[in-house]
């Protein structure tokens, strides 16, 4: 049985559980992947921290562009509490080894995000995230932390509203299994990747977590906010950082005309964007006036990802460019301990709805909130589970064999297509009562023909046919929610930009 039980080894889990595991209580780690593998790894453009080490710079001008990125929605409390924090947490992981780039006088360097009022985004090179993962996956690897690996979470055990274990399928054995847990804390990611094809994000961000701990009771919020990044690679959708804009480059159209302020947030960029598409343009990134040496230095994964995803170098080429599905803001609804409405279920992370976003997020507050308030999860779940008499409680396992019954005469991979597609379309950078209802529709067709997706490959060992059957499964649900949520929201708010 384990005090802290962590459902994700991303950023936000892998902080969790150091901070749990110092205070000596039983605690692993359970990723369906290998950690090294998580979404956090993708993070380019920095951690935010008024550190004013390049530019003036302050905690209330950090909280205030928060607060203005959100709508005014944010929660002031929780947005002030992460951004005091953001100095302590940015020198915290340097302190524990996170290789930040450098001022020329030995400061942490520091650029400016879209949407902010000063250079306050950390960073190392364009590989922020990879080198924060790799960071706090040596130190919990250093703290002997316990990683279950390659399991897939499938369900949440609950007695009395009060959080019992999780299920889980070993994916190389194809087997279920049961852990028990004083408190779970889910820190899977957000949902973008249900925009299938139309996101920055991979495949795993389709909301497991949030659509299961919603199944289990725990309340959800804000799912109609999706954030769109204005500049994804137009073939893949591969993320060009904002740290390209921040530098100083354009966005222009075929005609090399610049149409909006680059550095706006990015719900703004994305319908700048989005109109001067609807009329026919396309669409362009240019940072050839930043020079080979300086693009080589500072931004040297998005030449290498334009040439290899797009085949334009961006030293002598523009890039063509298209927004697309980057950061959910909704997720499980937290307190300030990042407690859920399950009693003993935390949330955090991507998957979290903690009040710092509200309808938009501000570039580099992800990275901050993973770490900042994944600590903080970390340290609330040991103080709840030593509050805790665990009783055991009869569970009903999960039935894969359900999943092995069911007829395959329908392709879930089509399905997942064309539900991306219908997302992309109607529950988009722009929405409106009709386009909604219309996805509405095909979501409930969808979910009535879920009888008729079955597998294709039936083996044993290591199916990922399996997971992904059940990722969609779970995308259906989650899909639903988002909708229903977006038709709710009828006012224009943040991200969530509705003609009527
Ligand atoms: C391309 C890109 C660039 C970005 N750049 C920045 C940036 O510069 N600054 C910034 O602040 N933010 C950035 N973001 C956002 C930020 O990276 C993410 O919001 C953040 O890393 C999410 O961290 P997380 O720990 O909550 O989740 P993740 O890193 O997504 O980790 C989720 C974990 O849960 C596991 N998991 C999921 N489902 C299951 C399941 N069913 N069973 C078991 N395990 C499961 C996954 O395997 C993974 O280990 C970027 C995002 C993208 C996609």
């Amino acid at each position: 049985m384990y005090d802290v039980l962590i459902i994700g080894a991303g950023g936000a889990g892998l902080s969790a559980a150091l901070m749990a595991q110092k205070e000596g209580v039983k605690v692993a780690v359970i990723c369906e992947g290998y950690p090294t593998r998580s979404q956090t790894s993708m993070a380019q453009g920095g951690i935010n921290a008024a550190l004013a080490n390049v530019e003036d710079d302050s905690i209330l001008m950090h909280i205030e562009d928060t607060l203005k990125a959100s709508g005014e929605v944010g929660s002031k409390k929780m947005i002030s509490k992460m951004c005091e924090d953001a100095p302590n947490t940015v020198k915290w992981l340097e302190s524990i080894g996170m290789p930040y780039s450098r001022t020329e006088d030995n400061k942490i360097a520091q650029r400016r995000l879209g949407g902010a009022s000063s250079q306050r985004a950390c960073y190392a090179q364009d590989f922020t995230g990879l080198k924060i993962l790799h960071t706090l996956y040596d130190q919990c690897l250093k703290e002997d932390i316990e990683f279950l690996n390659e399991k897939f979470l499938l369900d949440f055990s609950l007695e009395d509203n009060v959080i019992k274990g999780v299920s889980v399928l070993d994916i190389h054995k194809t087997e279920v299994e049961f852990y028990k847990a004083k408190t779970v804390i889910v820190a899977t990611g957000g949902y973008s990747a249900l925009y299938y094809g139309f996101t920055t994000n991979t495949n795993q961000s389709t909301g497991d977590g949030i659509a299961l701990a919603s199944k289990a009771g725990a309340k959800l919020s804000n799912m109609e906010f999706v954030q769109f990044h204005p500049t994804g690679l137009k073939k893949s959708g591969i993320l060009i950082s904002e740290s390209a804009r921040g530098a100083g480059g354009y966005l222009i159209n075929q005609k090399g005309e610049r149409f909006t302020d680059e550095l706006a947030p990015r719900d703004k960029v994305s319908r700048a964007i989005y109109a001067q598409l609807q009329e026919g343009n396309e669409v362009f990134l240019d940072i050839r006036h930043f020079g080979e040496a300086f693009i080589d230095e500072n931004i040297p994964q998005e030449r290498k990802l334009s040439i290899t995803y797009e085949g334009v170098d961006p030293v002598t080429e523009l890039i063509p460019i298209s927004p697309v599905a980057h950061y959910s803001m909704g997720g499980i609804s937290v307190d300030e301990n990042m407690m859920s409405s399950v009693d003993g279920l935390f949330a955090v992370g991507e998957c979290a709805q903690s009040g710092v976003h509200g309808a938009n997020r501000l570039g580099g507050n992800s990275l901050l909130e993973i770490v900042s308030f994944g600590r903080l999860a970390g340290m609330s779940a040991v103080k709840y589970s030593q509050s805790v008499d665990y009783q055991d409680v009869e569970v009903a396992m999960y039935d894969i064999e359900e999943i092995y019954d069911l007829a395959n005469e329908i392709n879930f991979y089509e399905k997942r297509e064309e539900l991306g597609k219908e997302l992309y379309k109607n529950v988009g950078i722009v929405r409106d009562e009709k386009s909604l209802l219309s996805a509405q529709s095909l979501i409930l067709k969808m979910e009535k023909e879920l009888d008729f997706m079955g597998l294709g490959d039936r083996s044993r060992v290591y199916n990922t046919n399996l997971t992904e059957l059940i990722k969609f499964r779970n995308s259906i649900e989650l899909s639903k929610i988002v909708v229903q949520s977006a038709l709710e929201r009828k006012e224009s708010m943040g991200a969530h930009y509705r003609e009527n």
